[in-house]
């Protein structure tokens, strides 16, 4: 089987860093590349033209750069090996996007909405290589959605890789195929995952929010409802969805703050929107607390605030 080299990681947050990081630790290259966020201003200060190019190229690396300085940061442990780290090389999608030229697979783990990732890919489509494996990260949105107004051969070489966070330590990869995927390229992905990432393969149907997130988020979304109907605290529910339960690590109110509540937010919305009203949809409607939050950008870990972080 044809091995992956290299690859491209788009989308430098908790999911992307993790992702490249894992990749590096097995020994693959990386090219890890983000955005500048809109409304951003950048090298306005430079004393003359060809600087502020110079600075406003930096500048536009330092988004993918803080990502995965934050991951190594929150877990020192990212990489097994400080010399890992030199594997990974960070970019921008305004500069870079062309690199993915040279890459056996691309991961796109960009916000989690369906406009963004579609333009992603007609983009994409336009530069990577012959046989290139194109995957998305998503946590649940439709491939067929996604692949809207891409060609067959595209359509054939994408599928859904979904890591759980965080990447390195849970050992869940579900790939989910589209309608045109290849059963060869699933095949390969699924050698990858397994002999070369060390993970434990589940595959998932192209329905809302696949396996991993119609049972995770409905269960999330149940125990916040129970939490507002019972008059509890966050670390009440905690106390009772945490250790006790026999998960040390994934507590309901702290598992919110590590995946963001604005990814938690997206992926709920996402998944009542592809559901009909027989399909007990009504589950997942994230709270007004957890939308309020959001507006705030009081988004968990990422952020200053959060479940347990206070701003
Ligand atoms: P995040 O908000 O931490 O990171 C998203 C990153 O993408 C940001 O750095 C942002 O600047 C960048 N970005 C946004 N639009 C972009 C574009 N057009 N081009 C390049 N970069 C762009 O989000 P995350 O938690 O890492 O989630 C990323 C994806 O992974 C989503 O699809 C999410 O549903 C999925 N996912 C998340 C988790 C989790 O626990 N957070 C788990 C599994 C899957």
């Amino acid at each position: 089987m044809k091995p992956i080299h290299r690859a491209a990681v788009i989308g430098a947050g908790v999911m992307g860093s993790g992702i490249a990081a894992h990749l590096a630790n097995a020994g693959i290259h990386v090219v890890l590349l983000d955005m500048v966020p809109p409304g951003s201003t950048l090298g306005a200060s430079a004393p003359n033209p060809g600087d502020a190019q110079k600075n406003d190229r930096a500048a536009r690396n330092a988004w993918a750069q803080g990502g995965l300085d934050k991951a190594v940061k929150a877990r020192p442990a990212a990489f097994f090996h400080p010399s890992f780290a030199r594997l990974v090389e960070v970019g921008n999608v305004e500069d870079d996007l062309e690199r993915v030229k040279d890459c056996d697979l691309v991961i796109e783990a960009i916000i989690e909405k369906l406009e963004p990732k579609q333009s992603l890919f007609a983009r994409l489509e336009a530069l990577v290589k012959p046989g290139a494996i194109v995957a998305s990260n998503t946590s649940g949105l439709r491939i067929a959605e996604m692949m809207t107004g891409r060609g067959e051969a595209f359509r054939k070489n994408f599928l859904v890789m979904h890591f759980f966070n965080p990447v390195r330590y849970m050992k869940l990869l579900e790939l989910v195929a589209g309608p045109d995927t290849d059963p060869a390229v699933f095949e390969r992905v699924v050698r990858f995952g397994e002999d070369v990432l060390g993970k434990g393969i589940v595959v998932g149907k192209d329905t809302p929010n696949f396996v991993g997130n119609r049972i995770g988020v409905h269960a999330m979304l149940a125990t916040l409802q129970g939490m507002l109907e019972l008059g509890l605290e966050p670390e009440d529910v905690d106390a009772i969805t945490g250790p006790a339960m026999g998960h040390p690590k994934s507590a309901t109110f702290r598992t919110a703050d590590l995946v963001g509540v604005d990814t938690f937010v997206h992926v709920a919305d996402n998944c009542y929107a592809s559901l009909t009203a027989d399909e007990d949809r009504e589950v997942f409607k994230a709270p007004a607390f957890a939308r309020a939050m959001l507006e705030k950008k009081i988004l968990g870990d990422k952020t200053k605030g959060g479940f347990y972080k206070k701003g």
